[in-house]
């Protein structure tokens, strides 16, 4: 499995800039999280960038259909006023609608609002964003949360917020591959099952007396 993040503007192009933070620098550290996150569950990552460094949308697309991806997911923060996180998908639907409406749901448990999915088309029908338009693999571009906002800002207040989207951002992208996610379930370990009650019992004090902890679930 290989997954694209593209990290939104860099070097010159700060993206949004507003409340004493530039976009570049936010989609960086989510960027980087959702890496070690995938990475954590055997995804081939490729990033379009891992530093500050100019990287332009159309050097981003080649590297995405060069790298040929499973998914492919751009990193933005927005600004315009606006509150909570966006995705847009491709018109078509499909995979690329779906791991945005996963990204999202994910984003909304870390206490983050949703704008919803959504689609944005050009004037000759095709996907507005070049980075869905013009990937091959099933696209999303994802906006945490508005740079001009300072309350809706708060969910990116601190780097560990911002590991925490990006971590978010991971386990959409992970449940839209059908992987497992680690550290969401728990791994029970059971002695025995039994009819009748006094032999559950008799089972407990035997684990209790080499000293560890039991105890009785009626099913
Ligand atoms: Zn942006």
């Amino acid at each position: 499995m290989k997954v694209f993040i593209g990290v939104g503007h860099g070097g010159s192009d700060p993206g949004a800039v507003a409340n004493g933070v530039k976009e570049k620098d936010l989609n960086l550290s989510i960027a980087l999280a959702c890496k070690d996150e995938l990475k954590r569950h055997g995804v081939e990552v490729k990033l379009s960038r891992s530093k500050d460094e100019n990287d332009t949308l159309s050097e981003e697309i080649k590297e995405c259909n060069a790298f040929s991806p499973d998914l492919a997911v751009d990193i933005h923060n927005n600004a315009g006023g606006g509150d909570g996180a966006e995705a847009f998908y491709h018109y078509g639907g499909g995979k690329s609608k779906t791991l945005a409406e996963n990204i999202l749901a994910e984003i909304v448990k870390v206490g983050q609002n949703s704008r919803g999915a959504k689609i944005r088309k050009n004037s000759s029908g095709k996907d507005y964003y070049g980075f869905i338009r013009e990937t091959s693999c099933p696209a999303v571009i994802v906006e945490c949360a508005f740079v001009d906002n300072a309350s809706d800002l708060k969910i990116l207040a601190t780097e560990g917020d911002r590991q925490k989207v990006g971590q978010a951002i991971a386990k959409g992208i992970l449940k839209t591959m059908g992987v497992e996610i680690q550290g969401e379930r728990l791994y029970r370990v059971q002695v025995g099952a039994y009819l009748l009650k006094s032999n559950a019992e008799e089972m407990k004090k035997k684990i209790k007396a080499v000293g560890f902890d039991a105890f009785i679930v009626k099913e």
